[in-house]
């Protein structure tokens, strides 16, 4: 974490109904809303983000959805649009999340696609890049994981590329309590900011990169203490309020302390 505003989010994947959700809303907000140190986000099921918008409406919270189409209309059979997305109050969009590309065949094509379009209609996508073991262990991550960037961005100006944020997350440390050292979560953060060096110039400097992969509280501080990890996408550990709440709180300690407050 540089001079960059840090950012947790938090990814629901495939799990609250209506009524949790609302639930969970009221609970994290009264542990949240003093916290103005970084910036919240909540990325829930498309179900849920109607209920959320009306929840979280002026609070530090901000809204995200986990997927979306690269078309903007039309007979595309159980696709959500961008402009779904803005009229339920949504500031964010995962893209190309390695459950996506894994389970649901979602291409470096198709994900540049969503990219731009999310882009194009006012929506920050969360750029999801990561590596498998197997690539890890060939010693490919890095080559991997730029390749990802450079597909997905690659048509985009430096100007259009402004709001992107990206998440590393190794596909091995997804939902298996294995995270990266962060050391090794630093280097491949650096290695995406190479990337967009090349991409944006002097830009780059300005975009949060997040690490994903069995962060939980416990872990959060000595991943933001590295200078290229900006904060964090959290699964398994966000559904729970509480939890992600004291999460939150313990990054924003964090930047408090670096930042002298
Ligand atoms: C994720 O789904 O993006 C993720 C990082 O999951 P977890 O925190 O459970 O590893």
């Amino acid at each position: 974490m540089a001079n960059r505003r840090p950012v947790i989010a938090g990814n629901w994947k495939m799990f609250k109904t209506v009524n949790e959700a609302e639930d969970y809303a009221v609970r994290f907000l009264e542990e949240v809303k003093e916290v103005t140190e970084l910036d919240i986000i909540l990325c829930a099921p498309f179900t849920a983000l109607h209920p959320l918008k009306n929840e979280l409406e002026e609070s530090v919270v901000h809204l995200g959805a986990q997927n979306m189409s690269w078309a903007d209309q039309g007979a595309y059979t159980g696709e959500i649009s961008a402009q779904m997305l803005l009229d339920v109050a949504c500031t964010y969009v995962i893209l190309g999340h390695s459950e996506r590309r894994e389970l649901f065949g979602e291409t470096d094509q198709e994900i540049a696609k969503k990219v731009q379009k999310a882009l194009a209609a006012g929506l920050k996508p969360i750029l999801c890049v990561g590596e498998n073991l197997n690539v890890r262990e060939e010693g490919k991550a890095a080559e991997r994981v730029k390749g990802q960037v450079s597909l997905a961005l690659s048509s985009l100006s430096a100007e259009e590329l402004n709001p992107i944020v990206i998440a590393y997350e190794p596909i091995w440390a997804i939902g298996t309590g294995k995270t990266a050292s962060s050391k090794d979560a630093q280097e491949m953060c650096a290695a995406i900011r190479t990337t967009l060096t090349g991409l944006m110039g002097p830009a780059a400097e300005n975009v949060p990169i997040l690490y994903g992969g069995s962060v939980k509280a416990e872990n959060i501080a000595e991943l933001l203490n590295e200078p290229d990890v900006d904060g964090a996408l959290v699964g398994g550990a966000s559904l729970d309020p509480l939890s992600f709440a004291k999460l939150v709180q313990n990054a924003a300690a964090v930047v408090a302390r670096v930042e002298g407050i």
